[in-house]
C-alpha cells in the first residue's frame, strides 16, 4: 500500500505500568506515546508512536518533526522509524475504513500464541511470576550477567516444559558467553537474544542459537548476521513503514533466518495493527500491552500465553 499525503494530528498519551519494567540497560514505570491521527475526507486512521531510545529517538524530537510537517507528503522522508511505523499503521486503518474492510477479515485468527516476557525482578518476585505461567510453551527472560543460572534453575524447577529465551539486551561480554556456553546448553534454551553489543558481533564464536535484535536494524552488518545468528527480531517500531517491514521479512526468509516478531512495551494501538505481519513469522513476542495498567477500550487480552484480539477495537472498518 502506497502512502499518500494526509493531515497528521497527534496526542500525547501516558500509560502507567503494573510493575517496574526493568531490562539490562534501564527501567521504566510508565511509557509515553503519541496517538497519531491521519484525516482524509472526514475519516480518521490511527496509529501509535513509541519512540525508540536505543536508536536515539525521543518524544521531543518526534513532536518537533510533526509540528513542522502537518502534512507529510512522503513517508520515506521521516527519519524516525517509530513515527514512520505509526503513520503507516494509521494509513492502513484509513484505507480499511475507506474500503469498508474489517481488520478481522485480514487476520488468520483472533488468538495468537506468544512468548511471555518476565523483566528483571528479584528472585522472589521472579519465582512468583514463573509460577503464574507454569509450563507455557515459551518464557522470555530479561537478564544481565548477574545470577543467570539462579534464574534459569527456577524456570527448570517451576516450569520444566517451557522453552527459554534469554534477552540480554547487549549486556553480556564475549568472554561471559564463551565461558558459560557449556553450562547454558544444559537448559531448555530456544535461543539467546542479543547477548553482546551489536558492534561486537564479529567477535562471537558460539554454537548456541542466537537471535539478532539490536544487530538487526537498518540491515547493517548483514554478512555477520547470517554467519552468527539463526533468528532475527523484527519489531515494527524499529523498521518503519509496512514496506520497510515487509522488506526485512523478505530479507530474513531469503537468508533462512527465523523470524521472532517482537514489540515494545506499548498499548493495543501498536500491537493490533502489527498482527497483520504475524503470518510471516516463526515465533511471536507480542505481550507488550500486558504490562500496562489501563489500555485503550477493547484492547487485547491475555490468557496464559495467548493474545486475544477483540474485533470491537477501533481499527479498520466497523459496520
Ligand atoms: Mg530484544
Amino acid at each position: 500500500m502506497i502512502y499518500k499525503n494526509c493531515y497528521v494530528n497527534f496526542k500525547l498519551k501516558e500509560f502507567f505500568l503494573k510493575n517496574n519494567f526493568k531490562i539490562s540497560r534501564g527501567s521504566k514505570s510508565k511509557i509515553k506515546t503519541l496517538e497519531i491521527k491521519l484525516t482524509k475526507n472526514n475519516t480518521i486512521g490511527r496509529g501509535e508512536c513509541v519512540p525508540y531510545k536505543r536508536y536515539d529517538e525521543n518524544l521531543k524530537k518526534i513532536i518537533k518533526i510533526l509540528s513542522k510537517n502537518r502534512k507529510i507528503d512522503n513517508i520515506n522522508n521521516i527519519k524516525a522509524l517509530s513515527l514512520r511505523n505509526a503513520i503507516s499503521n494509521a494509513y492502513f486503518d484509513l484505507a480499511l475504513k475507506k474500503n469498508k474492510k474489517k481488520f478481522s477479515s485480514i487476520l488468520s485468527s483472533s488468538k495468537f500464541k506468544t512468548a511471555i516476557t518476565i523483566p528483571m525482578y528479584n528472585i522472589k518476585k521472579f519465582t512468583k511470576e514463573v509460577k503464574k505461567i507454569k509450563n507455557i510453551k515459551t518464557i522470555k527472560v530479561k537478564l544481565d550477567q548477574k545470577n543467570v543460572f539462579n534464574y534459569l534453575n527456577i524456570i527448570k524447577k517451576v516450569s520444566p516444559k517451557s522453552k527459554i529465551i534469554i534477552d540480554a539486551n547487549e549486556s553480556w561480554s564475549i568472554s561471559y558467553l564463551q565461558i558459560n556456553e557449556k553450562e547454558l546448553k544444559k537448559y531448555n534454551i530456544l535461543f539467546i537474544e542479543q547477548p553482546v553489543k551489536s558492534c561486537d558481533d564479529q567477535k562471537i564464536k558460539s554454537k548456541l542459537p542466537l537471535c539478532a535484535d539490536e544487530s538487526f536494524h537498518l540491515r547493517k552488518n548483514i554478512k555477520n548476521i547470517k554467519k552468527i545468528y539463526k533468528w532475527v527480531n523484527i519489531k515494527p517500531d524499529k523498521f518503519g513503514s509496512e514496506t520497510d517491514i515487509l522488506k526485512s521479512i523478505t530479507f530474513a526468509k531469503k537468508n533462512k533466518l527465523k523470524i521472532f516478531f517482537g514489540c515494545m512495551v506499548s498499548s493495543s494501538l501498536s500491537i493490533i495493527p502489527s498482527l497483520r505481519f504475524v503470518k510471516y513469522c516463526d515465533m511471536l513476542d507480542v505481550d507488550g500491552p500486558s504490562f500496562i495498567k489501563k489500555d485503550y477500550k477493547f484492547g487485547v487480552k491475555y490468557k496464559k500465553d495467548y493474545l486475544i484480539y477483540d474485533k470491537k477495537f477501533n481499527y479498520g472498518y466497523k459496520c
